[in-house]
């Protein structure tokens, strides 16, 4: 490809709304431009970068033993009925009407149309097990589109379902997707971790996440992890805790009401008692699936909202706004404000308490009366009914491995793929079977894949860039090297560089030749912020037989005749995997 001739327009600054560093680059380098809001045209460097992640995907699932077809983009609402997703689901889910007054969604995933397609053509256990995937745009209404390509509505995603007749053979396969994950992200030049995460209130139900690790803005997860293997997601992460003062039997020697004015937080009330903030029992009242929830832990620790929701079986959580604490008060008899609120007399209302409270004695507690508190207390005291134990407590790093017991270290993830055991959650409602040795029907028990094509590829951004532009790995580069003559009118310039562009292109290396009649130093510039992975100048010392060999990835320089330019590039792309 000439430059000349490239469908390319740099930028001199970032764009205005870019707040992450694969945005920013993106964008200003001429890979993406946005057609509103979360929504990108991916122009032909992007679509470069695209297609060969798409390729690697494809290359290991298929090896993997799984098929490749295409599904719809539009789904009929009746399926989304089926699987008791369409109320669901929520807003996310982009919904419309075509001219017949039929209900349609376009696809933010394909689980309720693979499960259809099964049900049509997989009947026997001797037909399975099988795993089936996509690559194809999906589009998701997110509340934050957000981080350009890293979180968009319309997005490209590889998606995978499974059907097997058994739960060792999900696992199997299982394994063999987290194998397959594996090797594609390595093959993108991406280091990743395979991380415990969340997968939902449905209880047995396992699953992982694979996180590019990144000191960036980007990463919007926390991932905790250990030098002994243990990493997951700050929404499932588990830890043992360092010792604490738990019993108040040496700063209360009996259980009484005092007043504690104007001790709203956990911060004024442990400093006006004087006592450590783990003597006293916070309780954080929650909208779970539109009800209040109170939860209860101990007071130098957060709650981790998915595990609560979780535990409370729910599907969407937020904290209660003090509106909707008054009201909850209002209802119970009470008028305290928040600060004061506590388990005490709050009936017909869940109740779930961190594990950190099983052993809390003689602490201090809201007794939902402003302006006073408990103390000397314990929860047998406070009479409290529907009370549940789960663990919802939010790990910080210092915590300790809760296989190991070293302390675990914390850092950012950007989620770029999943595997997910669903078992037959899918299955069941739609009704979705085969029949076994014996002529018995069985809902399938299914898994799902999924891999974001494109926040993979921004991913690769933050993790390989510096100041000047993208850093590409290799293997997903939109063009291995650029050669830049210096001068186009210099003849012997020129001519050295456009043998080595022919000889390059004939070899199977994607080249660009910068013919534009341009000043190096601007050259050069969009050289390193387009991000080729080598650069060759041909220059001034070409008299001398030299051309200027630069390497991206390091900045390193060397000097070498053009023929040698030209083998080394030869090799390096052959190795390619
Ligand atoms: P997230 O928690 O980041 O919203 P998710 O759990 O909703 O992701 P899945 O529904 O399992 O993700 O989708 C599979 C993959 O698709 C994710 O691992 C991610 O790489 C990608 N993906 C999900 N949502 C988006 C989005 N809005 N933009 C770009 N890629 C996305
Ligand atoms: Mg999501």
């Amino acid at each position: 490809m000439r430059m000349s001739k490239l469908f390319v327009q740099t930028l001199r600054e970032f764009p205005a709304d870019a707040e992450v560093i694969s945005h920013k680059m993106l964008a200003r380098a001429g890979y993406i431009r946005k057609l509103t809001s979360g929504v990108y045209n991916y122009l032909p460097l992007m679509w470069r970068v695209l297609k060969k992640i798409e390729n690697i995907v494809r290359e290991e699932m298929d090896a993997a033993g799984a098929q490749e077809l295409l599904m719809p983009f539009v789904q009929p609402k009746e399926l989304w009925e089926e699987s008791g997703r369409w109320d669901a689901y929520g807003k996310e889910l982009m919904r419309l009407k075509d001219r017949h007054d039929r209900v349609m969604c376009l696809g933010p995933t394909h689980e309720e149309i693979i499960t259809a397609i099964a049900r049509d053509g997989l009947k026997s256990y001797k037909q399975m097990p099988v795993n089936l995937y996509q690559i194809q745009s999906k589009f998701r209404d997110e509340v934050r589109p957000r981080y350009g390509l890293l979180r968009g509505r319309e997005f490209i995603m590889k998606d995978a379902y499974s059907f097997d007749t058994s739960e060792e053979g999900l696992d199997k396969e299982y394994q063999n997707m987290a194998r397959a994950y594996k090797r594609i992200f390595d093959r993108c030049g991406l280091d990743t971790k395979m991380v415990q995460s969340d997968s939902g209130a449905i209880g047995g139900s396992v699953s992982h996440e694979f996180m590019v690790i990144t000191d960036t803005d980007a990463g919007e997860n926390d991932v905790f992890y250990c030098e002994c293997g243990y990493a997951a997601n700050s929404n499932h992460a588990v830890s043992k805790l360092p010792a604490a003062v738990v019993d108040g039997k040496d700063y209360f020697t009996e259980t009484k009401i005092i007043d504690t004015p104007n001790t709203h937080s956990i911060e004024e009330l442990s400093k006006f008692l004087n006592i450590p903030s783990t003597l006293i029992l916070k309780s954080l009242v929650y909208i779970v699936d539109k009800k209040p929830v109170i939860a209860l832990i101990r007071a130098d620790r957060a709650v981790e909202e998915t595990k609560l929701m979780n535990a409370a079986g729910g599907n969407d959580i937020r904290i209660a706004s003090s509106a909707e604490i008054a009201e909850l008060m209002t209802e119970h008899g009470f008028d305290a404000v928040p600060g004061f609120i506590g388990p005490k007399g709050m009936k017909n209302i869940p109740i779930i308490a961190d594990e950190t409270v099983r052993e809390m004695k003689n602490f201090v507690v809201g007794i939902n009366q402003t302006d006073k508190h408990q103390v000397g207390t314990n929860l047998s005291d406070l009479g409290v009914e529907n009370l549940q134990y789960a663990d919802i407590r939010l790990v910080e790093a210092g915590d300790f491995c809760p296989e190991c017991g070293k302390p675990l270290k914390v850092t950012k993830g950007i989620e770029v793929g999943n595997i997910f055991k669903l078992g037959t959650k899918y299955s069941k409602p739609m009704n979705a079977v085969y029949l076994d040795q014996n002529g018995k029907s069985h809902p399938y028990i299914m898994g799902c894949y999924g891999i974001g094509i494109s926040r993979t590829a921004a991913a690769a951004v933050e993790a390989h860039y510096d100041e000047h532009g993208i850093k590409w790995p290799i293997s997903i580069a939109p063009y291995h090297v650029v050669i830049v003559p210096v001068n186009i009118q210099d003849k012997l310039q020129m001519e050295t560089a456009e043998k080595m562009y022919e000889e390059l292109k004939k070899a199977g290396v994607e080249v660009v030749l910068d013919d534009r009649d341009e000043r190096a130093g601007v050259k050069f510039k969009d050289a390193d912020l387009i991000g080729f992975p080598y650069r060759v100048t041909v220059g001034k010392t070409i008299t001398e037989g030299f051309v200027e060999y630069k390497t991206r990835e390091t900045g390193e320089v060397e000097t070498v005749k053009p023929e040698v330019a030209v083998e080394h590039l030869i090799e390096i792309v052959k190795k390619i995997k």
